[in-house]
């Protein structure tokens, strides 16, 4: 049983479906005391570029408000924070960063890398591929997003669809887990990505994370409201926690990006 989830997803990407407060209620009938939003972040990408999984950099403030609203509304009953899933974009990061913090409230972000280097450009990350610079640079702009010191985890850490070999892909993804052991940076255990299949989260990498000692934190990455519910009603999830040796845990120290 969980009490917190920090990475839920509103309509503004696209993506997901439901008001937000239909995503606290569930969270509250479901046993939580944290809720934590973490939209997609709108990115400072050049004018004329709509990127399809975001809100637009104007939603920002009407984000934010709405969130702070509900925080109030729901005190007592729920905590509600206010966070971001940010990819780090080397061109665009200080730039982004920027406009965050206009915003005091932005309570935290974590780092989701759906693309490599850039999205008007790179890869997307969980594309098939079997390219092994695509490997190292998806794991270099992990790495170099965390050593920023803003993230407070790393979302779906083995988004990146690698299918060369094998002995390449567990190298490179054994800098992920060094570093976030070594920083006390918990790795994100995806249930979106489990409930559907997806490639993410991988049995070969998390028994990797299992064997380094990495911190694991459970992230429901709802995008929708009756996904805010109890492990124990994902099929498969606590077995495959067993099967990699992972310890679980929801404490995140959350990190100020101000
Ligand atoms: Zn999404
Ligand atoms: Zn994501």
């Amino acid at each position: 049983m969980i009490d917190s989830n920090y990475h839920t997803h509103t309509m503004r990407c696209k993506h997901a479906v439901g008001q937000e407060r239909e995503y606290i209620e569930y969270a509250i009938k479901n046993g939580f005391k944290t809720l934590g939003f973490s939209d997609h972040v709108p990115q400072p990408f050049p004018d004329g570029y709509v990127s399809p999984i975001r809100m637009d950099m104007s939603q920002l403030d009407e984000y934010v408000d709405t969130l702070l609203a509900l925080k109030h509304e729901y005190a007592g009953r729920i905590d509600i924070l206010i966070g971001f899933e940010v990819e780090y974009y080397p061109a665009y990061f200080d730039k982004l960063i920027k406009e965050l913090r206009r915003r005091p409230e932005t309570d935290y972000i974590i780092l989701g890398q759906h693309n490599v280097d850039d999205e008007l450009t790179g890869a997307y990350s969980g594309s098939r591929t079997d390219d092994p610079v695509t490997l190292r640079r998806y794991v270099d702009n992990c790495i170099d997003g965390l050593k920023t010191g803003l993230f407070t985890y790393l979302a779906h850490p083995d988004l990146i669809y690698f299918t060369g070999d094998r002995g390449l892909f567990i190298n490179e993804m054994s800098r992920i887990c060094e570093y976030t052991k070594a920083h006390d940076i918990p790795l994100e255990l995806n249930i979106q990505g489990f409930e559907l299949e997806r490639n993410y989260p991988g049995e070969e990498f998390f028994k990797l994370a299992g064997k380094y000692g990495c911190r694991i934190i459970l992230g429901i990455d709802a995008h929708r409201p009756d996904r805010v519910r109890q492990p124990e009603e994902v099929k498969g999830l606590s077995e495959f926690i067993t099967r990699c040796n992972l310890k679980c845990s929801q404490n995140l120290d959350l990190k100020s990006i101000h």
